[in-house]
């Protein structure tokens, strides 16, 4: 991959630290935004959470895993905030649930 001493990591320095987005990315979550706007106004939301049934929380569109955005209700899920969390950072949770482990299991 590196060819004799032109290390493409020297070659990069400084710029390394900005975060490339793919040619459809409209910037900060705009796009994400207005497709937020779109479904709470076209698809009223029923105030109850999918998941637990809970109504007194705030609920919220979650995108189902595996999809990508777009402006189909059936793309969504209507979460509570819990919920909603639950089920966007589980992945996230994990990671660091596993570091943990890591490195506890390194302390006993
Ligand atoms: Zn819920």
């Amino acid at each position: 991959m590196f060819r004799g001493q032109q290390s493409p990591a020297r070659f990069l320095r400084g710029h390394s630290l900005r975060v490339v987005h793919p040619p459809w990315w409209k910037g900060d979550e705009v796009g994400y935004r207005a497709i937020h706007t779109y479904l709470s106004k076209h698809f009223p939301k029923m105030g109850a959470c999918d998941e637990c049934g809970e109504s007194k929380l705030m609920t919220e569109y979650a995108l189902i895993k595996g999809r990508t955005y777009s402006r189909d209700r059936a793309d969504y899920r209507e979460l509570c905030k819990r919920c909603h969390n639950e089920y966007d950072g589980i992945d996230a949770a994990l990671q660091a649930g596993r570091r943990r482990a890591a490195a506890q299991a390194k302390g006993r």
